[in-house]
């Protein structure tokens, strides 16, 4: 059986988990590059504005990626009562692996319909 809305949602989590785990990241360290080379001009006023918008807008990246609903059981897919795992690929409460597609063993969607 192959459900393309299963597909879609796991790929939204599969994304807001790279914002979270690369965008960051990289966000920090273009703030950091440009607060260095900066450093000595009037523009170094404008870090603190930066740094708090990083800073909110990296929990508010982190706090969307951590209450991601799993589409099959429609629970936090990274929640489980009180403990919590942002790493985890799979779904905490039903075991559906984020990378459901390659991993499953009944694919009739997607490149095995392009082949038959
Ligand atoms: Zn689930």
């Amino acid at each position: 059986m192959c459900d393309k809305m299963l597909i879609a949602k796991l790929r939204i989590i599969r994304r807001r988990r790279l914002l979270s785990f690369a965008g960051v990241p990289i966000a920090f360290a273009c703030i950091g590059a440009f607060a260095f080379l900066f450093e000595h001009s009037a523009l170094i006023t404008i870090f603190p504005i930066l740094g708090t918008c990083w800073f909110i807008g990296s929990g508010f990246t982190w706090l969307i990626h951590s209450l991601s609903i799993c589409p099959s059981c429609n629970n936090f897919f990274f929640l489980r009562g009180l403990y919590g795992n942002v790493f985890s690929w799979k779904c905490l409460n039903c075991g559906l692996p984020l990378n459901y597609l390659a991993v499953s063993k009944h694919s009739d969607c997607g490149q095995d319909d392009k082949a038959a």
